[in-house]
């Protein structure tokens, strides 16, 4: 059958996330395209569960909402209490709406650009009482950043630096996102998306990059993510730089706690995280047709075993496919 789908194998920290989590769920996500060989409405299915959040996921996705529309606003006006207010209250109202909508169950209506329906009610649970502690939960930690110093910081940015990025997560620019590797003759072919949630053009060679994190805190502080390595290997890529010439700063900011870990950009950091490439690169080639990451076809759904943890089950999006899968084996 013509497969329309083509797209070159994609890295992100997400990907071998999942990859190492359950092989399965790494097919699920990423593949569904092939499950049209197989079974449509399997497909389709799998389609709708790859776009299914939890509530603590949302949690994530609306803190970083509302601080984006704050500080896009921010960028080009002051804004007084009653304005600040009137964002949070946008996402506030956005909250209650679209769980109201995840609610109905109505996945006729589903479409790319709402992606909202919560995977709690997909699986048919009662999670009414939980809808006022996640809001709470979005809105403490806006209200933390508000009245952190960061944000003091970020204004004075605005007003003394060379350009603010400050990144629009309801409308991603893929375009722009793109990792330029092909001075990496052997990362060419490999498909890299990165945009920090913050970052600062001090001047053509001194950068900052922030990005906010509401998930589980790291611990060793000596630790750089792979994420901001990824953003600083961009910026070097970018500017056809070495870290000789220019400084690259980067921290990760937690929300609500403000505690955050970062630091100078090495050299040793991207040595790093251009071997990780291709060693993860390596990983994926081992679940595609010939190991051709152009043409990018997975293996049979078969050669994609199925994790052993009943924990890992217990909450996985795709519990559902992923048992009806069977019937296919
Ligand atoms: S239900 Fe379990 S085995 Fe199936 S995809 Fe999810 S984590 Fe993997």
């Amino acid at each position: 059958m013509a497969n329309n789908y083509h797209h070159t194998l994609t890295w992100s920290t997400t990907r071998i996330t999942v990859l190492e989590y359950c092989n399965k769920k790494y097919y699920l996500n990423y593949y569904p395209h092939a499950l049209r060989n197989i079974n449509e409405e399997l497909r389709l299915t799998t389609l709708l569960l790859k776009n299914l959040k939890s509530m603590d996921m949302r949690v994530g996705e609306k803190t970083h909402h509302l601080l984006s529309d704050y500080l896009n606003a921010l960028k080009h006006w002051s804004l007084d209490e009653e304005a600040i207010q009137a964002i949070k209250d946008r996402v506030i109202w956005e909250m209650r709406d679209e769980f109201e909508i995840s609610k109905t169950r109505d996945y006729t209506s589903y479409d790319r650009d709402h992606k909202f329906w919560l995977s709690e009610h997909y699986y048919w649970e009662n999670v009414d009482d939980k809808l006022e502690d996640v809001i709470q939960k979005v809105v403490n930690n806006f209200d933390t950043f508000l009245n952190s110093d960061w944000n003091e910081t970020v204004q004075h940015y605005f007003k003394t630096a060379k350009t603010v990025y400050v990144e629009k997560p309801r409308k991603k620019d893929f375009e722009n996102m793109k990792v330029n590797l092909s001075s990496l003759p052997e990362l060419k072919n490999l498909n890299v998306m990165a945009a920090p949630d913050f970052g600062v053009i001090f001047s053509d060679n001194n950068y900052l990059i922030i990005d906010r994190k509401t998930g589980q805190e790291k611990i060793d502080t000596d630790w750089t993510s792979e994420q901001l390595k990824i953003y600083a290997l961009k910026t070097l890529l970018k500017s056809r730089s070495t870290l000789d010439d220019i400084h690259i700063e980067w921290y990760e900011v937690y929300l609500p706690s403000l505690n955050k870990i970062g630091g100078k950009i090495e050299k040793i950091d991207i040595d790093h995280i251009i071997q990780k490439l291709k060693d993860d690169m390596e990983y994926q080639k081992q679940f595609i047709v010939d190991g051709d990451i152009v043409k990018n076809e997975p293996l049979e759904h078969t050669h994609f075993p199925r994790t052993t943890s009943a924990k890992k089950c217990a909450t996985c999006t795709f519990r559902k496919v992923c048992e009806d899968l069977k019937n296919f084996e």
